[in-house]
């Protein structure tokens, strides 16, 4: 060992989040022996959303970090909403996260039997009975926060007939809504979910695991605690909405007297400009605004997938935000940024033009082409060069050039002199036009002794413009997304009888035939590349040999936050 003089000086280590500070201390005091298991609990009602990936790598991560465990488990005690196909989903995503629970899957629905004979055990300790009352009475029984609930006339009930009520609860005798089992706790407990919370319902459907095996379903507050006790998790960790149903979870565990867990809230990941609630999410996949869970602006993580970003741009994110117990909103752009600083690394550079403009170079001999060295990746000398074919007939992007150009533009006008990437100085002569008066090509010159960009007699340019050959140029559909929402925040709408709906971006997809450099040709779905001076490109899984797709992940600066300086 060093002498303590000689040690390096001690990096500051990042403080810890509150939750692993919890864990640090707990494997200190011996609280658990040094055991860290998490898991993380969707419900396979819906798609996972980026929200999801913060608690995901928040508990597989603290497992990771503590050399513990993480179970997936999945919460199926709603089999209305559920179904396999969402099960095999949240797998997916997982896994494309980066994050294995091994051989630790599991299901509440694998614990209805226990549950069930809890539930038993607390009606012999006269903490649980049948309630015959219709829901709204149970509703309106609880009372308000402010006032005590009053007892159901069912609470007095005897073990024996509670018992045998709920076996024929169980045995299909009775219909939806005529019973329901109940937790013997307090009508007039402060905290309104201990009024005598509903532990099991009628429920005649069909469950995607278990069939048509039962016809009463555990409530989420009666599986949650149960689920966790059983599969020995230290640290139950969850959002903070479920802060009021901590009471309840303690009281579960103490009253069954079984193993334990720590309940402990964190914060949130909210987005600017999108939403993070499945039930929304499904509803505008049932409405066909976008075209699946996968569409490329929804805030899921196949989205984000298929959108382009990347498992690490992903938990960058969820790292950059933290673990609070504070909710907020973190802007778009952070995410925007992670994957942008990663491609920036990454991506190779392509040219492509998503508006063409055609270009007749007059002093090009005709007939004739090169081929130019293009840099790969300017970030990455490794990534190489290819070649790029030149010839007397280009493209440009239309927006390159004006015809009556303002002080302000720099690009290509009558007369001007611009740079063409990897190739050449350009000088525009002349435009010509159609009977409608729109510009079809313009006529220019280029000066051969600028091969490489520079002019030997060192004159300089103000602008260097993207380009593709005319003739080599291969069509590709582009796809250039925006904001789902035009808003912020979607909830927030003009007057009160308006709904988040009236929120979404009516313009979030253009599509649009571009041209672009034949290399691009043969790019297989999910190959990412940067398109110069337009932003980052990932090839869709709909792309054929046919028909090349291109989504745009995200443009090369934050457009959003540059129009707002405008306004
Ligand atoms: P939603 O409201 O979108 O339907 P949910 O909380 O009902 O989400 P679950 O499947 O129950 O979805 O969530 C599984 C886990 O993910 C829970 O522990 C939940 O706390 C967590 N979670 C859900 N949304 C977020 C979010 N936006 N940020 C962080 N964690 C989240
Ligand atoms: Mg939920």
């Amino acid at each position: 060992m060093k002498p303590p003089n000689m040690s390096e000086p001690e990096a500051n280590p990042e403080p810890l989040d509150f939750v692993r500070q919890i864990v640090e201390d707990d494997n200190t005091s011996g609280k658990w022996q040094g055991k860290v298991h998490t898991r993380f609990p969707p419900e396979p009602n819906g798609y996972l959303h980026v929200g999801h990936a913060k608690a995901i790598c928040l508990n597989f991560g603290i497992a990771a970090e503590n050399g513990g465990l993480c179970n997936l488990r999945f919460d199926d005690t709603n089999p209305e909403k559920e179904d396999v196909e969402y099960v095999e989903s949240i797998k997916e995503d997982i896994r494309w996260l980066g994050f294995d629970w091994e051989d630790r899957l599991f299901f509440a629905s694998d614990y209805f039997e226990q549950l069930y004979e809890w539930a038993e055990q607390l009606i012999r300790d006269e903490k649980a009975y049948v309630c015959s009352l219709p829901l709204e009475e149970i509703r309106s029984g609880r009372g308000t926060p402010s006032e005590p609930g009053t007892d159901s006339p069912f609470r007095t009930r005897s073990v024996a007939d509670n018992l045998d009520l709920f076996h024929r609860m169980r045995a299909g005798e009775f219909e939806e809504g005529e019973h329901v089992l109940r937790a013997k706790i307090d009508m007039s407990h402060q905290v309104m979910l201990l009024r005598d919370p509903i532990m099991y319902r009628i429920r005649k459907v069909e469950h995607h695991r278990t069939g048509d095996k039962w016809c009463i379903y555990p409530t989420y507050d009666f599986t949650h605690g149960q689920s966790d006790s059983i599969e020995g998790i230290t640290h139950s960790i969850c959002t903070l909405e479920f802060e009021n149903r901590r009471p309840l979870y303690d009281w579960y565990c103490e009253y069954l007297k079984i193993h334990h867990p720590q309940q402990i809230e964190f914060n949130r990941l909210n987005l600017t400009y999108t939403l993070m609630s499945k039930r929304r999410l499904l509803e505008l996949v049932n409405s066909g605004f976008v075209s699946g869970w996968d569409d490329p602006r929804m805030p899921t993580i196949s989205g984000l997938r298929r959108r382009g970003y990347t498992p690490q741009s992903i938990r960058n994110l969820c790292a950059t935000v933290g673990v609070t117990k504070h909710n907020a909103v973190t802007d778009m752009v952070v995410l925007e940024n992670q994957i942008r600083e990663e491609l920036n690394q990454t991506a190779d550079r392509r040219m492509v033009v998503l508006d063409p403009l055609k270009v007749v170079i007059t002093n090009y001999p005709e007939g004739e082409s090169e081929e130019l060295d293009a840099v790969n990746n300017p970030e990455d000398a490794s990534a190489g060069s290819r070649k790029v074919p030149f010839g007397r007939e280009l493209f440009i992007e239309r927006e390159d050039f004006m015809e009556d150009p303002p002080r302000k533009f720099f690009r290509l006008g009558p007369e001007r002199e611009v740079r063409l990437r990897w190739a050449y100085f350009l000088k525009c002569n002349d435009v010509v036009k159609n009977d409608a008066g729109e510009i079809t090509e313009i006529h220019c010159t280029y000066d051969v002794d600028t091969k490489g960009g520079n002019a030997p007699d060192g004159r300089k340019v103000k602008a260097t413009l993207h380009w593709v050959s005319a003739a080599e140029s291969v069509p590709l559909t582009v796809r250039l997304y925006d904001h789902l929402f035009v808003t912020e925040d979607p909830d927030d709408t003009e007057d009160e009888s308006g709904s988040w709906q009236d929120n979404l971006n009516q313009d979030s997809l253009k599509t649009l035939t571009a041209q672009a450099e034949p290399s691009l040709a043969a790019a297989e779905a999910g190959y990412r590349c940067q398109f110069e001076r337009k932003g980052y490109f990932v090839v869709d899984q709909d792309s054929t040999t046919d028909e090349r797709v291109f989504n745009r992940i995200v443009t090369l600066k934050d457009a959003w936050a540059r129009a707002k300086k405008k306004k």
